[in-house]
């Protein structure tokens, strides 16, 4: 795994680590896997075994109201074995009734205790396009960027079901689209998808051009992929300059949002001994994601911190059915 901190290593597309599977695709294994103990009793092992060139089924299911399409890997029958055609429709039909019925079970779409309610205005800046390393406020609140999109840990999601926190996600492009699936399932979670750039380069080494191309060249695809167009913009390795800023601001982003703290393999790093009201967090998507957000978790309970959106602290958030909307 290529190193992809935001302090000066480079950024290098290697393939992810984790295969970005989601929980659903679990549950469909579990399924298939009843499905075809179901099948091996009622017709002979020799039905469900030995065939490795399965065909591929499209599935469309429900999650938390979101219409998502799957593809499941059916093993039926090959042609040398005893079994007939209506042995593989058994197989489809009872793997998917079990799909629906887990798919079917209420979620629960209000947010964790560990959730801060929405401000009930914004703060208020009196920078134009600010670089903000913490959000101005007094609430005991932080605010959580996960950055890159590189490394999909079912895991995560599974965390984020439970704890029910709002995750402001700043993508890059190629991982944007490649785990479109896993983001667009954290984002009905409560999580909001960010901008940081198409490629992740150093941007204090590019003129006004190349700039726009890297900062404003994927907003209309994030826009399409997830829903909403990005208002925050992430600078990679946290280098931005007078040049940045004006791009920023030239394309309809609100925002440069940078950190006062970072995780990195289950240690967080913080100015100072403790949490600060409003400040920001730098996390990615990372093997040691899941670790790191525990650990964030539970230091915000000790110190009596909440996790926010940070959207909805700036007034730019669009709305979710997990979060009341800021304006
Ligand atoms: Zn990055």
């Amino acid at each position: 795994m290529a190193a992809t901190s935001e302090n000066g290593a480079k950024f290098s597309y290697t393939a992810p680590a984790a295969a970005d599977r989601t929980s659903m695709t679990s549950r469909i294994w579990a399924a298939m896997a009843l499905a075809t103990l179901f099948v091996v009793g009622a017709v002979g092992a020799s039905a469900a075994l030995g065939d490795s060139d399965a065909p591929l089924r499209p599935a469309r299911t429900e999650v938390l109201g979101r219409t998502i399409s799957v593809s499941t890997s059916i093993s039926g029958p090959s042609s040398s074995t005893s079994s007939s055609p209506s042995t593989t429709t058994t197989v489809v039909t009872a793997a998917t009734t079990i799909i629906t019925a887990a798919a079917a079970q209420p979620a629960t779409l209000t947010p964790g205790p560990l959730a801060m309610p929405s401000p009930a205005t914004p703060v208020y800046l009196t920078d134009t396009t600010p670089a903000l390393d913490h959000v101005p406020t007094t609430d005991k609140v932080i605010f959580l960027g996960i950055d890159d999109g590189l490394v999909r840990d079912p895991a995560v999601l599974d965390l984020l079901r439970k704890e029910r926190v709002p995750l402001t996600l700043f993508l890059v492009r190629e991982p944007a689209v490649d785990g479109k699936s896993y983001f667009q399932e954290m984002q009905s979670l409560g999580s909001t998808i960010q901008a940081h750039t198409v490629s992740h380069p150093q941007l204090k080494s590019l003129g006004y051009g190349d700039q726009q191309k890297q900062i404003c060249g994927d907003l209309t695809d994030l826009q399409n992929w997830y829903g909403n167009r990005p208002t925050l913009f992430r600078p990679p390795y946290g280098e931005w300059n007078e040049t940045t800023r004006s791009v920023v601001a030239n394309c309809g982003l609100n925002a440069i949002v940078l950190w006062r703290g970072a995780t990195n393999d289950g240690r967080l790093d913080l100015v100072g001994e403790t949490f600060h009201p409003g400040d920001i967090l730098l996390m990615h998507f990372r093997t040691d994601l899941l670790q790191n957000l525990k650990l964030v978790f539970a230091r915000a309970r000790a110190e009596g911190y909440r996790i926010g959106r940070i959207e909805d602290y700036l007034g730019t958030g669009p709305a979710h059915p997990m979060f009341t909307p800021a304006r």
